[in-house]
């Protein structure tokens, strides 16, 4: 088992973060990031528990060096591996950690360990995902985890040992006060996944909301491959509505601030405006003249691929100096708009009803 190495050998983040763009994870730390993922997959040992041989001590040893693990305030620390990020909140009674990716779990015992000797006695599931809460299981049988009645639902649905069920769920809102600290849960309606919670330490100026905002970049792909569209767009409002600093948002290296939602929000309403500027211009009459075919899907891919390219290139107009990987997802992300600007806004452009019918 290999010990984990003091928290200022191990920092993969600059000391001065200023020194350099924020957004700009290096090469060193994006290829270390990855060989942690990689070292998880192929040996799957976690600190804490035993490992079987020298390989899997190695890959373990180089899976705990990838961790950065800094503290915001007063017993709350972010933790991440370049990829993901989770925080945790160090009590007089226990230790709250908020997440478990299961490409981080391994770095989550020893990250603790460094900074108290207090036990681990509460797991919050900020929703669903399993890449967010996978690891969960390595947390053991005496970890009271909190989560809402809706991520208790969606997880029955798959019965996956790695995600075990909550001990305690709640609807609304639910305050976790412990040992002297104070983490508010709230839930605020469908947006990322049904059952995406704010989670908010008061006391620190802190917020934590888990794949809407990706500080310095675009999203990923599909607007986070959000199941709501419009609860997605809101979620920047509602989290702005939070006092708070600091963001933790889920991925990647850094964590964000107020700025870096205000900046995603620009953004969001910018491709939503050139998606419905899209519907409106693209003459789906002229697409079906230059496709010349009598396949209803071959015609429609069309009209949508060149709804998909005139928005797309619009927001990349603006927003490719803005935030890092803008080409990368850019069209996935104007497909996604106009779909939901279409279906769930009811943006239907000339599929839309006439404005009156005969006998009316
Ligand atoms: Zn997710």
């Amino acid at each position: 088992m290999a010990t984990p190495a003091p928290s200022d050998s191990i920092a993969s983040s600059p000391d001065s973060p200023d020194e350099q763009p924020r957004f700009a994870l290096n090469r060193r730390e994006w290829l270390a990031g990855s060989a942690a993922l990689l070292g998880l997959a192929s040996v799957g040992s976690v600190a804490g528990l035993p490992t079987t041989g020298a390989a899997g001590d190695a890959a373990d040893s180089t899976r705990q060096q990838q961790y950065d693990l800094r503290e915001l305030g007063d017993g709350l620390y972010f933790l991440s591996d370049g990829l993901y990020q989770i925080m945790f909140l160090v009590t007089d009674e226990g230790v709250v950690v908020v997440d478990a990716p299961p490409s981080l779990v391994a770095s989550i015992f020893p990250a603790v360990a460094e900074v108290t000797d207090q036990p681990i006695t509460h797991l919050v599931y900020s929703h669903y995902h399993a890449d967010h809460i996978g690891g969960a299981s390595l947390f053991g049988d005496e970890v009271e985890i909190v989560a809402h009645e809706e991520t208790d639902r969606l997880l029955s649905q798959f019965d996956d040992p790695q995600r075990p069920a909550p001990t305690t769920t709640f609807v609304g809102s639910y305050n976790l006060g412990i040992g002297g600290q104070q983490l508010d849960l709230d839930y605020r309606g469908p947006n990322h996944t049904p059952d995406n919670l704010f989670i908010y330490a008061p006391d620190h100026a802190v917020l934590m909301l888990v794949d809407v905002i990706f500080p310095g970049w675009i999203p990923f792909k599909a607007l986070a491959v959000s199941q709501n569209i419009h609860g997605y767009v809101e979620a920047h409002e509602e989290a702005l509505r939070y006092d708070f600093d600091t963001l933790v948002a889920g991925h990647l290296g850094e964590p964000g601030t107020r700025e870096d939602v205000e900046t995603q929000l620009e953004f969001v309403t910018d491709l939503r405006a050139n998606s419905a500027a899209a519907i409106e211009s693209v003459d789906f009459q002229a697409v079906a003249q230059e496709v010349g075919s009598n396949n209803p899907w071959e015609l429609f891919d069309a009209y949508l691929n060149a709804l998909t390219e005139e928005a797309a290139s619009a927001t990349l107009e603006t927003w490719e100096d803005r935030l890092q990987g803008a080409d990368v997802f850019m069209e996935s992300h104007a497909e996604t708009m106009i779909e939901a600007l279409r279906v769930d806004y009811g943006m239907l452009g000339p599929f839309g009803p006439p404005e009156s019918v005969d006998g009316t």
